[in-house]
């Protein structure tokens, strides 16, 4: 496994980078845990001039941030530039409400005087994928470096320039040394760096291979994990929906960041009486993408991250075709050199297709139909997924109940998935669990600790 910038566009190989040593590594466990140490003399109150601090660096640098985005993972650049700034949004976050977070709170007892502090738990280890570069990695490092855990960062070995940006502006906004280390470790590494007794714990966004790999180290060391792993998210069109907002919403639910989002809405499931005209739009849109150059203005269809994501996808499609899958568009291939697979939609996915139950990572858009409610949450709980989901309804006592009875960590009405700092990220099922973000995104790695006095 090789730590390189390859760009998806034009396939140049932009620089390698050498993997680390277990010197370095024991450097950053060293670092890492001596800070640990100092941090539990000081307050989380003390930590958050530092992540206002980052928040300003990366809206001034929004532009330079982004394009080492696009360059090295092929995200279109105005996506990657929200990417920052959602970023500087969750240090500010933190930075604002996380001491405040992190308060005693007061446990009611008739034995005495009794409360319980969050406190820190020593080092963690980040494992992190390419599709969000920044946020994934800001989702954990806000919260935690508030609590005061300093962490380990292996990031995707296909986003290694966006992997040290980050670490890189961590430094300069004023963070001690061993706060963030990024590391180009090996899985091994990975491994030896979770059973170090120095680490308490490990934060996986990713596959459910790795997801697996990774939670089963965790549970051998005895170490706390939280995983954020795939989706295969659920967007239902009830009888009652408002198809003008269905159609403003449903193209780029699929097709945001070139369908490579794990909240992705990934299949459409559609009562009988819209389906057609459901078909029939997402049809037109889909033709109308763009693909080219993702620094590009006029360019509305990226490539996909690597040449091993679209070997991937292209597989799956062709596996789900063979095994009765009509394609309604999306059989030309794209003709540029890029990774590039078209914008495409599925519909007759029965039980028995591969693809009914797996996540495609790009712009595949899978549509069902289905008679009503029932059958509609029927269908939406039958995957071994259960990361996010949408529901389209005039009626919002409507759309709640139906809501309410999908298995998934969390559900949007009338709108596309969304994430934001204030709102919990995560699933149930093989997407995973633990929560990130708000103050959930505190919990995982905290040691909820009880003083009673007498
Ligand atoms: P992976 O799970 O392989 O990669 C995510 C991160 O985990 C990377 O840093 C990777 O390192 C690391 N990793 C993987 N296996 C191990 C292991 N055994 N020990 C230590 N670290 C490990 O996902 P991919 O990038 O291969 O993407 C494959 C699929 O995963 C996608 O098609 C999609 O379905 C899903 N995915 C979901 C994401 C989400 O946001 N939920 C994000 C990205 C992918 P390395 O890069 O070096 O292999």
């Amino acid at each position: 496994m090789a730590y390189q910038t390859i760009n998806p566009y034009t396939n140049e190989v932009l620089h390698t980078y050498p993997n680390a040593t277990d010197a370095e590594l024991e450097s950053a466990l060293a670092t890492g845990d001596a800070l640990y140490h100092t941090w539990r003399n000081e307050t989380p109150a003390s930590r958050q001039p530092v992540l206002h601090q980052l928040a300003t660096l990366m809206r001034e640098q929004k532009r330079e941030l982004a394009t080492t985005i696009t360059k090295e993972m092929g995200k279109l650049l105005p996506e990657a530039e929200a990417e920052v700034d959602l970023c500087a949004d969750i240090a500010e976050y933190y930075a604002q409400h996380g001491a405040e977070f992190l308060k005693p709170t007061p446990l009611p007892t008739e034995l005495g005087d009794a409360y319980y502090v969050k406190q820190a738990m020593g080092v963690l280890v980040m494992v992190e994928p390419w599709n969000f570069p920044y946020y994934q990695i800001m989702r954990v490092f806000a919260p935690n470096y508030i609590v005061g855990n300093p962490m380990i960062l292996k990031h995707a070995s296909s986003t290694p320039a966006c992997a040290q940006a980050f670490a890189d502006l961590v430094l300069k906004a004023g963070a001690p040394q061993g706060a963030l280390t990024n590391l180009y470790i090996n899985y091994q590494q990975v491994g030896q760096a979770i059973a170090d007794p120095r680490v308490a714990g490990v934060a996986l966004t990713g596959s459910e291979r790795g997801g697996a790999a990774v939670a089963q180290e965790a549970g051998a060391a005895l170490k706390q994990s939280t995983m954020e792993l795939g989706g295969n998210d659920a967007f239902l069109v009830l009888d009652d929906a408002d198809m003008d907002q269905v159609k403003a919403i449903a193209p780029q639910a699929r097709l945001f960041n070139a369908g490579q989002v794990c909240s992705a809405s990934k299949r459409f499931i559609v009562t009988a009486k819209h389906y057609d005209e459901f078909v029939a739009y997402l049809k037109a849109e889909f033709a109308k993408m763009r693909p080219g150059d993702p620094m590009a203005p006029e360019t509305t269809l990226a490539p996909l991250s690597s040449a091993s994501a679209k070997t991937k996808l292209v597989a799956q499609i062709d596996a789900a075709i063979k095994a009765g899958a009509k394609r309604i568009i999306g059989d030309t291939p794209v003709d540029l050199p890029g990774q590039f697979v078209p914008a495409t939609i599925l519909t007759d996915i029965d039980k028995n297709n591969p693809a009914f139950d797996q996540e495609m990572f790009g712009p595949v858009a899978a549509v069902y139909r289905v008679a009503n409610d029932e059958e509609a949450i029927a269908l939406a709980n039958d995957s071994s997924f259960g990361l996010g989901s949408a529901v389209f309804s005039s009626d919002p006592e409507h759309a709640k109940a139906v809501a309410e009875q999908i298995e998934a960590g969390m559900t949007t009405i009338n709108r596309a998935w969304i994430t934001a700092p204030e709102l919990p990220f995560g699933g149930v099922k093989h997407s995973g669990y633990g929560r990130e973000l708000y103050k959930l995104g505190l919990n995982a790695f905290v040691n909820n600790h009880m003083v009673l006095a007498t």
